[in-house]
Protein backbone atom coordinates (compact mmCIF):
# COMPACT_ATOMS: atom_id res chain seq x y z
CA UNK A 1 0.00 0.00 0.00
CA UNK A 2 1.47 3.37 -0.83
CA UNK A 3 1.64 6.27 1.67
CA UNK A 4 -1.80 7.50 2.69
CA UNK A 5 -2.65 10.45 0.64
CA UNK A 6 -5.07 13.61 1.55
CA UNK A 7 -6.79 13.62 -2.02
CA UNK A 8 -6.49 11.99 -4.86
CA UNK A 9 -6.97 13.80 -8.40
CA UNK A 10 -8.92 11.52 -11.06
CA UNK A 11 -8.26 13.24 -14.40
CA UNK A 12 -5.81 15.84 -15.02
CA UNK A 13 -6.88 17.86 -17.82
CA UNK A 14 -7.96 21.12 -17.76
CA UNK A 15 -9.67 21.31 -14.09
CA UNK A 16 -7.18 18.64 -12.19
CA UNK A 17 -4.45 20.62 -13.20
CA UNK A 18 -5.80 23.90 -12.68
CA UNK A 19 -6.84 22.22 -8.60
CA UNK A 20 -3.26 20.83 -8.40
CA UNK A 21 -1.10 24.42 -9.77
CA UNK A 22 -3.74 26.35 -6.43
CA UNK A 23 -2.58 23.57 -4.21
CA UNK A 24 0.90 23.78 -5.03
CA UNK A 25 0.95 27.21 -3.95
CA UNK A 26 -0.14 26.60 -0.90
CA UNK A 27 3.74 25.01 -0.36
CA UNK A 28 4.58 23.23 2.90
CA UNK A 29 0.56 23.99 3.85
CA UNK A 30 -0.76 22.01 0.58
CA UNK A 31 -2.77 18.45 1.06
CA UNK A 32 -0.80 15.78 0.26
CA UNK A 33 -2.10 14.94 -3.24
CA UNK A 34 -1.80 12.66 -6.16
CA UNK A 35 -3.05 13.30 -9.71
CA UNK A 36 -3.95 10.38 -11.48
CA UNK A 37 -3.69 10.88 -15.55
CA UNK A 38 -4.16 8.20 -17.95
CA UNK A 39 -2.48 10.13 -20.95
CA UNK A 40 0.53 8.87 -21.52
CA UNK A 41 2.10 12.79 -23.59
CA UNK A 42 0.05 15.55 -23.61
CA UNK A 43 -0.63 17.21 -26.87
CA UNK A 44 -1.59 20.54 -28.14
CA UNK A 45 -5.37 18.70 -28.16
CA UNK A 46 -7.10 22.18 -27.48
CA UNK A 47 -7.39 25.81 -27.76
CA UNK A 48 -9.15 27.75 -25.56
CA UNK A 49 -10.60 31.46 -25.38
CA UNK A 50 -11.62 33.98 -23.04
CA UNK A 51 -12.05 37.26 -22.51
CA UNK A 52 -9.12 38.95 -20.84
CA UNK A 53 -10.23 40.66 -17.63
CA UNK A 54 -8.68 41.73 -14.73
CA UNK A 55 -8.75 38.95 -11.48
CA UNK A 56 -8.31 36.05 -14.40
CA UNK A 57 -6.15 33.23 -14.03
CA UNK A 58 -3.19 32.37 -16.56
CA UNK A 59 -4.67 35.13 -18.80
CA UNK A 60 -0.23 35.70 -19.11
CA UNK A 61 -0.38 32.80 -21.07
CA UNK A 62 -2.19 33.48 -23.60
CA UNK A 63 -0.83 33.19 -27.14
CA UNK A 64 -2.65 35.48 -29.17
CA UNK A 65 -5.32 37.70 -28.69
CA UNK A 66 -7.67 40.02 -30.39
CA UNK A 67 -9.23 43.56 -29.80
CA UNK A 68 -12.41 43.30 -32.47
CA UNK A 69 -15.12 40.75 -33.07
CA UNK A 70 -17.18 40.04 -35.71
CA UNK A 71 -20.40 38.42 -35.53
CA UNK A 72 -22.42 37.97 -39.48
CA UNK A 73 -24.79 36.81 -41.56
CA UNK A 74 -25.20 36.67 -45.30
CA UNK A 75 -27.21 39.90 -44.45
CA UNK A 76 -25.78 41.69 -41.61
CA UNK A 77 -21.85 42.17 -40.28
CA UNK A 78 -21.69 43.29 -36.69
CA UNK A 79 -18.19 44.44 -35.17
CA UNK A 80 -17.27 45.01 -31.49
CA UNK A 81 -14.23 46.45 -30.38
CA UNK A 82 -12.86 44.95 -27.34
CA UNK A 83 -9.63 46.53 -26.53
CA UNK A 84 -10.87 46.75 -22.50
CA UNK A 85 -11.43 42.68 -22.30
CA UNK A 86 -8.95 41.20 -25.55
CA UNK A 87 -10.58 37.96 -26.76
CA UNK A 88 -7.24 35.81 -25.99
CA UNK A 89 -6.28 32.37 -27.12
CA UNK A 90 -4.16 29.86 -25.17
CA UNK A 91 -3.12 26.67 -26.82
CA UNK A 92 -3.59 23.72 -24.77
CA UNK A 93 0.22 22.82 -24.57
CA UNK A 94 0.92 25.93 -23.00
CA UNK A 95 -1.21 25.73 -19.88
CA UNK A 96 -0.29 21.72 -19.93
CA UNK A 97 3.42 22.77 -19.51
CA UNK A 98 3.36 25.98 -16.99
CA UNK A 99 1.01 23.79 -15.17
CA UNK A 100 3.28 20.79 -14.84
CA UNK A 101 6.26 23.29 -13.98
CA UNK A 102 3.86 24.70 -11.13
CA UNK A 103 3.32 21.34 -9.83
CA UNK A 104 7.03 19.46 -9.92
CA UNK A 105 8.12 22.44 -7.57
CA UNK A 106 5.75 21.16 -4.83
CA UNK A 107 6.76 18.20 -3.66
CA UNK A 108 3.55 17.52 -1.85
CA UNK A 109 1.72 17.26 -5.15
CA UNK A 110 2.32 14.43 -7.73
CA UNK A 111 1.07 13.89 -11.01
CA UNK A 112 0.98 10.57 -12.37
CA UNK A 113 0.50 9.70 -15.97
CA UNK A 114 -0.21 6.64 -17.78
CA UNK A 115 -2.25 5.54 -14.79
CA UNK A 116 -5.42 3.45 -15.13
CA UNK A 117 -8.08 3.04 -12.43
CA UNK A 118 -8.87 -0.49 -12.04
CA UNK A 119 -12.28 -0.19 -10.23
CA UNK A 120 -14.42 2.64 -8.90
CA UNK A 121 -13.16 4.04 -5.64
CA UNK A 122 -15.29 2.42 -2.49
CA UNK A 123 -14.94 4.23 0.72
CA UNK A 124 -14.36 2.29 3.79
CA UNK A 125 -13.88 3.39 7.75
CA UNK A 126 -12.92 6.97 6.44
CA UNK A 127 -10.70 6.33 3.41
CA UNK A 128 -11.68 6.07 -0.54
CA UNK A 129 -9.89 2.99 -1.89
CA UNK A 130 -8.81 2.73 -5.70
CA UNK A 131 -7.30 0.12 -7.20
CA UNK A 132 -5.30 1.47 -10.21
CA UNK A 133 -2.45 -0.15 -12.91
CA UNK A 134 0.79 0.53 -10.14
CA UNK A 135 -1.02 -0.62 -7.25
CA UNK A 136 -3.45 0.16 -4.16
CA UNK A 137 -3.95 3.51 -2.94
CA UNK A 138 -6.40 5.55 -0.13
CA UNK A 139 -7.09 8.76 0.60
CA UNK A 140 -9.48 11.16 2.83
CA UNK A 141 -10.92 12.56 -0.72
CA UNK A 142 -11.52 12.83 -3.93
CA UNK A 143 -11.82 15.18 -6.88
CA UNK A 144 -13.08 12.86 -10.05
CA UNK A 145 -12.64 15.17 -13.31
CA UNK A 146 -12.89 12.31 -15.37
CA UNK A 147 -15.64 13.94 -18.27
CA UNK A 148 -18.42 11.20 -18.30
CA UNK A 149 -19.18 9.23 -21.41
CA UNK A 150 -22.50 11.02 -23.20
CA UNK A 151 -24.96 8.51 -22.29
CA UNK A 152 -24.66 9.09 -18.55
CA UNK A 153 -24.80 13.09 -18.75
CA UNK A 154 -27.97 13.96 -17.52
CA UNK A 155 -29.42 17.51 -17.84
CA UNK A 156 -27.87 19.34 -20.85
CA UNK A 157 -30.49 21.20 -22.74
CA UNK A 158 -28.49 21.95 -25.41
CA UNK A 159 -25.36 20.48 -27.24
CA UNK A 160 -22.40 22.23 -28.70
CA UNK A 161 -20.26 20.62 -31.01
CA UNK A 162 -17.51 21.68 -33.14
CA UNK A 163 -15.34 20.50 -35.11
CA UNK A 164 -12.34 23.10 -36.40
CA UNK A 165 -9.09 22.36 -38.65
CA UNK A 166 -5.82 24.51 -37.45
CA UNK A 167 -4.44 25.49 -40.70
CA UNK A 168 -1.44 27.79 -42.42
CA UNK A 169 -1.48 29.08 -46.23
CA UNK A 170 1.18 30.20 -48.13
CA UNK A 171 -0.20 33.95 -49.03
CA UNK A 172 -1.62 35.94 -46.55
CA UNK A 173 -5.39 35.95 -46.14
CA UNK A 174 -6.31 36.70 -42.57
CA UNK A 175 -6.19 39.80 -40.43
CA UNK A 176 -4.81 38.65 -37.15
CA UNK A 177 -6.06 41.84 -35.25
CA UNK A 178 -10.27 40.36 -35.93
CA UNK A 179 -11.60 37.16 -35.04
CA UNK A 180 -15.03 35.94 -36.42
CA UNK A 181 -16.81 34.80 -33.00
CA UNK A 182 -20.06 33.79 -35.16
CA UNK A 183 -20.24 33.79 -39.18
CA UNK A 184 -23.34 32.06 -39.34
CA UNK A 185 -24.62 28.84 -41.54
CA UNK A 186 -28.34 29.77 -42.81
CA UNK A 187 -31.02 29.57 -39.95
CA UNK A 188 -32.79 25.88 -39.90
CA UNK A 189 -35.11 24.29 -37.74
CA UNK A 190 -32.67 21.36 -36.86
CA UNK A 191 -29.17 23.58 -35.47
CA UNK A 192 -28.13 27.15 -34.84
CA UNK A 193 -24.79 26.78 -37.18
CA UNK A 194 -21.39 29.18 -37.28
CA UNK A 195 -18.07 29.05 -38.16
CA UNK A 196 -15.69 30.58 -35.87
CA UNK A 197 -12.37 32.14 -37.23
CA UNK A 198 -9.24 32.96 -35.14
CA UNK A 199 -6.76 34.15 -36.90
CA UNK A 200 -3.03 34.08 -35.67
CA UNK A 201 -1.27 35.04 -38.06
CA UNK A 202 -2.05 36.62 -41.75
CA UNK A 203 -1.16 33.14 -42.69
CA UNK A 204 -2.62 30.85 -40.14
CA UNK A 205 -6.12 30.24 -38.46
CA UNK A 206 -7.82 27.95 -36.42
CA UNK A 207 -11.28 27.85 -38.83
CA UNK A 208 -14.23 25.77 -36.75
CA UNK A 209 -17.64 24.86 -37.56
CA UNK A 210 -19.70 25.11 -34.63
CA UNK A 211 -23.63 24.09 -33.91
CA UNK A 212 -26.02 24.16 -30.86
CA UNK A 213 -28.44 21.37 -31.10
CA UNK A 214 -30.70 19.20 -29.21
CA UNK A 215 -28.84 16.33 -29.73
CA UNK A 216 -24.97 16.06 -29.89
CA UNK A 217 -23.22 16.12 -33.32
CA UNK A 218 -20.25 13.22 -34.20
CA UNK A 219 -17.03 14.67 -36.26
CA UNK A 220 -18.61 12.87 -39.24
CA UNK A 221 -21.73 14.80 -38.84
CA UNK A 222 -19.51 18.67 -39.38
CA UNK A 223 -16.56 17.35 -41.49
CA UNK A 224 -18.45 18.59 -45.27
CA UNK A 225 -19.81 21.78 -43.80
CA UNK A 226 -16.34 22.72 -42.25
CA UNK A 227 -14.39 21.36 -45.91
CA UNK A 228 -17.38 24.18 -47.62
CA UNK A 229 -16.58 26.77 -44.82
CA UNK A 230 -12.79 26.44 -45.31
CA UNK A 231 -13.14 26.46 -49.07
CA UNK A 232 -15.14 29.76 -48.61
CA UNK A 233 -12.63 31.70 -46.65
CA UNK A 234 -9.35 30.72 -48.83
CA UNK A 235 -11.09 30.95 -51.88
CA UNK A 236 -9.29 27.88 -53.81
CA UNK A 237 -5.92 29.09 -52.32
CA UNK A 238 -3.31 26.42 -51.02
CA UNK A 239 -3.48 25.28 -47.15
CA UNK A 240 -1.85 23.08 -44.93
CA UNK A 241 -3.93 21.35 -42.08
CA UNK A 242 -1.47 21.38 -38.98
CA UNK A 243 -3.94 19.88 -36.61
CA UNK A 244 -7.49 19.07 -36.08
CA UNK A 245 -10.17 19.92 -32.77
CA UNK A 246 -13.17 18.60 -32.29
CA UNK A 247 -15.33 19.23 -29.03
CA UNK A 248 -18.73 18.39 -27.78
CA UNK A 249 -20.09 20.62 -24.41
CA UNK A 250 -23.36 20.17 -22.64
CA UNK A 251 -24.73 23.30 -22.77
CA UNK A 252 -27.52 23.81 -19.27
CA UNK A 253 -25.95 21.15 -16.64
CA UNK A 254 -26.77 21.84 -13.18
CA UNK A 255 -23.98 21.78 -10.93
CA UNK A 256 -23.07 18.95 -7.89
CA UNK A 257 -22.95 15.54 -7.43
CA UNK A 258 -26.66 15.10 -8.22
CA UNK A 259 -26.10 15.25 -11.64
CA UNK A 260 -23.54 12.14 -12.65
CA UNK A 261 -24.08 10.17 -9.89
CA UNK A 262 -26.63 10.08 -7.20
CA UNK A 263 -24.89 7.10 -5.53
CA UNK A 264 -22.62 8.62 -4.58
CA UNK A 265 -22.89 11.40 -2.70
CA UNK A 266 -20.30 12.19 -0.19
CA UNK A 267 -18.84 15.60 1.13
CA UNK A 268 -15.36 13.85 0.50
CA UNK A 269 -16.45 13.08 -3.15
CA UNK A 270 -16.89 16.17 -5.56
CA UNK A 271 -17.24 15.92 -9.29
CA UNK A 272 -15.68 18.41 -11.06
CA UNK A 273 -14.90 19.60 -14.78
CA UNK A 274 -16.82 20.01 -18.15
CA UNK A 275 -19.55 17.59 -17.73
CA UNK A 276 -20.37 18.35 -13.88
CA UNK A 277 -21.83 21.36 -14.49
CA UNK A 278 -18.06 23.41 -15.19
CA UNK A 279 -19.67 25.52 -18.15
CA UNK A 280 -21.75 28.22 -18.04
CA UNK A 281 -24.63 27.30 -19.50
CA UNK A 282 -25.81 29.39 -22.38
CA UNK A 283 -22.15 29.76 -23.87
CA UNK A 284 -20.67 26.37 -23.27
CA UNK A 285 -17.22 28.74 -21.96
CA UNK A 286 -15.99 26.76 -19.25
CA UNK A 287 -11.92 27.49 -18.74
CA UNK A 288 -11.80 30.83 -16.28
CA UNK A 289 -14.77 28.99 -14.94
CA UNK A 290 -12.61 25.85 -14.00
CA UNK A 291 -9.75 28.48 -13.15
CA UNK A 292 -12.25 30.14 -10.59
CA UNK A 293 -13.36 26.86 -8.96
CA UNK A 294 -10.01 25.78 -8.50
CA UNK A 295 -8.61 28.39 -6.87
CA UNK A 296 -12.25 27.97 -4.22
CA UNK A 297 -11.74 24.35 -3.92
CA UNK A 298 -7.92 25.20 -2.80
CA UNK A 299 -9.29 27.35 -0.36
CA UNK A 300 -11.63 25.47 0.78
CA UNK A 301 -9.44 22.46 1.32
CA UNK A 302 -7.02 24.83 3.07
CA UNK A 303 -9.89 25.92 6.10
CA UNK A 304 -11.76 22.56 6.07
CA UNK A 305 -9.73 19.90 4.18
CA UNK A 306 -12.91 19.36 2.08
CA UNK A 307 -13.15 19.71 -1.70
CA UNK A 308 -16.17 21.41 -3.27
CA UNK A 309 -18.28 21.37 -6.63
CA UNK A 310 -18.18 23.76 -9.25
CA UNK A 311 -20.71 27.06 -7.29
CA UNK A 312 -23.84 27.62 -8.61
CA UNK A 313 -24.70 30.87 -10.65
CA UNK A 314 -26.93 33.47 -9.67
CA UNK A 315 -30.89 32.76 -9.40
CA UNK A 316 -30.88 35.04 -12.30
CA UNK A 317 -28.23 34.09 -14.45
CA UNK A 318 -29.48 30.48 -14.07
CA UNK A 319 -32.93 32.00 -15.36
CA UNK A 320 -31.53 33.72 -18.43
CA UNK A 321 -29.20 31.10 -19.27
CA UNK A 322 -32.44 28.68 -18.78
CA UNK A 323 -34.65 30.56 -20.83
CA UNK A 324 -32.58 31.78 -23.60
CA UNK A 325 -31.47 28.32 -24.09
CA UNK A 326 -34.75 26.75 -24.27
CA UNK A 327 -35.71 29.37 -26.85
CA UNK A 328 -32.94 28.78 -28.85
CA UNK A 329 -34.22 24.23 -28.84
CA UNK A 330 -37.28 25.27 -29.46
CA UNK A 331 -36.62 27.34 -32.18
CA UNK A 332 -33.16 27.28 -33.99
CA UNK A 333 -34.52 28.87 -36.79
CA UNK A 334 -34.58 31.97 -34.38
CA UNK A 335 -30.69 31.44 -33.45
CA UNK A 336 -29.18 33.92 -36.00
CA UNK A 337 -31.19 36.75 -35.25
CA UNK A 338 -30.99 36.66 -31.40
CA UNK A 339 -27.11 36.13 -31.29
CA UNK A 340 -27.28 39.20 -34.18
CA UNK A 341 -30.10 41.16 -31.80
CA UNK A 342 -27.33 41.11 -28.86
CA UNK A 343 -24.55 42.12 -30.75
CA UNK A 344 -26.05 44.96 -32.17
CA UNK A 345 -28.49 46.37 -29.78
CA UNK A 346 -26.21 45.93 -26.60
CA UNK A 347 -23.52 48.17 -25.46
CA UNK A 348 -19.99 45.99 -25.66
CA UNK A 349 -18.82 46.16 -22.70
CA UNK A 350 -22.31 45.31 -20.65
CA UNK A 351 -22.28 42.27 -23.47
CA UNK A 352 -18.74 41.23 -22.48
CA UNK A 353 -19.61 41.16 -18.87
CA UNK A 354 -22.82 39.57 -19.23
CA UNK A 355 -20.52 36.64 -21.44
CA UNK A 356 -17.97 36.23 -19.15
CA UNK A 357 -20.04 36.07 -16.02
CA UNK A 358 -19.23 39.22 -14.73
CA UNK A 359 -22.79 40.86 -15.55
CA UNK A 360 -24.82 43.73 -13.17
CA UNK A 361 -28.11 44.26 -12.71
CA UNK A 362 -28.29 46.86 -15.88
CA UNK A 363 -26.01 44.31 -17.83
CA UNK A 364 -28.74 41.62 -17.70
CA UNK A 365 -31.78 44.17 -18.38
CA UNK A 366 -29.89 45.24 -21.53
CA UNK A 367 -29.26 41.79 -22.69
CA UNK A 368 -33.49 41.34 -21.93
CA UNK A 369 -34.14 44.65 -23.63
CA UNK A 370 -32.49 43.58 -26.69
CA UNK A 371 -34.33 40.19 -27.16
CA UNK A 372 -37.66 40.05 -29.32
CA UNK A 373 -40.41 39.56 -26.02
CA UNK A 374 -42.39 36.77 -28.48
CA UNK A 375 -40.26 33.42 -28.11
CA UNK A 376 -39.26 34.48 -24.34
CA UNK A 377 -42.15 34.98 -23.18
CA UNK A 378 -43.85 31.93 -24.85
CA UNK A 379 -41.37 29.63 -23.09
CA UNK A 380 -41.18 31.64 -19.57
CA UNK A 381 -45.12 31.10 -19.78
CA UNK A 382 -44.54 27.07 -21.28
CA UNK A 383 -44.53 24.56 -18.87
CA UNK A 384 -44.02 21.87 -21.62
CA UNK A 385 -41.12 23.57 -23.47
CA UNK A 386 -38.47 21.39 -21.04
CA UNK A 387 -40.55 18.09 -21.95
C1 LIG B 1 -11.72 21.16 -28.31
C2 LIG B 1 -12.26 21.99 -27.15
C3 LIG B 1 -12.13 23.37 -27.17
C4 LIG B 1 -12.63 24.13 -26.10
N1 LIG B 1 -12.50 25.48 -26.13
C5 LIG B 1 -12.92 26.22 -25.09
C6 LIG B 1 -12.74 27.62 -25.08
O1 LIG B 1 -12.28 28.22 -26.07
N2 LIG B 1 -13.11 28.33 -23.98
C7 LIG B 1 -13.65 27.72 -22.89
O2 LIG B 1 -13.94 28.41 -21.91
N3 LIG B 1 -13.86 26.39 -22.88
C8 LIG B 1 -13.52 25.62 -23.94
N4 LIG B 1 -13.72 24.27 -23.92
C9 LIG B 1 -14.46 23.68 -22.79
C10 LIG B 1 -13.58 23.31 -21.58
O3 LIG B 1 -12.84 24.44 -21.16
C11 LIG B 1 -12.63 22.16 -21.87
O4 LIG B 1 -13.35 21.04 -22.29
C12 LIG B 1 -11.79 21.75 -20.66
O5 LIG B 1 -10.71 20.98 -21.13
C13 LIG B 1 -12.59 20.95 -19.64
O6 LIG B 1 -11.74 20.51 -18.62
P1 LIG B 1 -11.94 19.11 -17.90
O7 LIG B 1 -10.86 18.98 -16.92
O8 LIG B 1 -13.34 18.98 -17.46
O9 LIG B 1 -11.77 18.01 -19.04
P2 LIG B 1 -10.42 17.60 -19.77
O10 LIG B 1 -9.57 18.79 -19.98
O11 LIG B 1 -10.86 16.82 -20.95
O12 LIG B 1 -9.69 16.66 -18.73
C14 LIG B 1 -10.17 15.40 -18.34
C15 LIG B 1 -8.93 14.52 -18.09
O13 LIG B 1 -9.34 13.29 -17.49
C16 LIG B 1 -8.51 12.27 -18.03
N5 LIG B 1 -9.18 10.99 -17.80
C17 LIG B 1 -10.32 10.55 -18.37
N6 LIG B 1 -10.63 9.31 -17.87
C18 LIG B 1 -9.67 9.00 -16.97
C19 LIG B 1 -9.42 7.87 -16.12
N7 LIG B 1 -10.25 6.82 -16.10
N8 LIG B 1 -8.34 7.86 -15.33
C20 LIG B 1 -7.49 8.94 -15.33
N9 LIG B 1 -7.65 10.03 -16.12
C21 LIG B 1 -8.74 10.06 -16.92
C22 LIG B 1 -8.39 12.67 -19.49
O14 LIG B 1 -7.29 12.01 -20.11
C23 LIG B 1 -8.21 14.17 -19.37
O15 LIG B 1 -6.84 14.52 -19.24
C24 LIG B 1 -13.27 23.48 -24.99
C25 LIG B 1 -13.43 22.10 -25.03
C26 LIG B 1 -12.94 21.36 -26.09
C27 LIG B 1 -13.14 19.86 -26.08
Amino acid sequence: MQADLDLIIIGAGCAGLSLGVQLAKMGEGAPKTLLLEQRKVYENDRTWCFWGQQGNTHSDLANHQWTKLLVQSEKKKIALECSFAPYQMLASQIFYDSAHQAIGLNSLIELRMDAALLNEPEFHQGWWQFETSFGLLRAKSVVDTRPKVLSAVRGAKLWQSFFGYEIECEQAIFDPTTATLMDFYKANSEFVGFNYVLPQSEKRALIEFTVFAKRPYIQDDLVSRLDESVARYLDGKNFTILRKEFGLIPMGLHTGNDIVNATRTHSTYVHAGLTAGAARPATGYAFQRIQEWAVQCANSFSKSGLPINHAKDSFLLRKMDDVFLNVIRNNPELGPGLFLDLFTKVDGRKLVRFLSDRGRLLDYLAIVKALPAAPFLKDVFSFSSNQ
